[in-house]
């Protein structure tokens, strides 16, 4: 069966990303754009995915409880987690690894934590965008141990990518899956980058803003829908 996916979604609690990306807007405009499952995916914190998920199983929709890792090489990585318990294991180890330094909401924005029913249950007092100390060479072996996987995000950009950061994808990071902004460039960059013809490819909207949500339109074929599958999928 074919699921069609975005594996890369900000909420409210990223501070770049809009307060309207509640947990109810994010899984009910995922539903109305006719996605199967998505991951939320924020910057270095996965403490709105239980929300997200709870939603999720109120309008059948599978969430997949993420992260957006900033390594300490200031590239970005999703990582993904069958369970909640594991993602927030995660959150708890990538907490330890980070830069702790105050946000300031005025200029970067709110970093709200939210239940299930959109009310605000917390609020994270350090800024979430620094890197962590967690090297783009441990990222995936890291994130493994944890029971999930991760890979390079958007690395067809010109910041904050593994491309513009170290030049090359370099099998011994492990990855399995690389994550593209435009799918479009992919023949382009499998010449330059020829590893890349034996990873798994997916283009996800990385939406800050409920408007940036794409249509259903990047698909996985799996026998049935899991966020386990999902990562198995991803990790082959
Ligand atoms: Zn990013
Ligand atoms: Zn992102």
């Amino acid at each position: 069966m074919k699921y069609y996916y975005d594996l890369h979604l900000h909420s409210c609690l990223s501070p770049c990303g809009d307060m309207d990306m509640t947990p109810n807007n994010i899984v009910n405009m995922a539903k109305l754009l006719g996605l199967d499952v998505i991951a939320l995916t924020d910057h270095n914190t996965s403490l709105n995915c239980k929300a997200a998920m709870e939603v999720g199983k109120e309008v059948g929709l599978v969430v997949i409880p993420g992260m957006e890792l900033t390594t300490s090489e200031d590239i970005h990585a999703v990582c993904l987690f069958p369970t909640l318990e594991q993602a927030i294991d995660w959150n708890d180890y990538v907490d330890e690894k980070r830069i702790k330094i105050k946000n300031k909401a005025e200029i970067y924005g709110r970093q709200v934590i939210m239940n299930s029913a959109d009310e605000e249950i917390g609020e994270i007092e350090n800024l979430l965008l620094p890197s962590s100390n967690i090297g783009i060479y441990e990222a995936y072996h890291k994130a493994k141990e944890f029971g999930g996987i991760c890979y390079p995000a958007h690395i067809d950009r010109d910041s904050l990518s593994i491309l513009s950061v170290l030049g090359e994808i370099d099998e011994y990071c492990g990855f399995r899956t690389a994550e593209l902004a435009d799918k479009s460039k992919l023949p382009e960059l499998k010449k330059l980058h020829p590893i890349l013809n034996n990873m798994n490819i997916v283009t996800s909207s990385d939406a800050h803003y409920l408007e940036n949500m794409r249509e259903a339109e990047n698909f996985l074929e799996l026998e049935e829908l899991s966020a386990e599958n999902v990562i198995k999928y991803l990790d082959r």
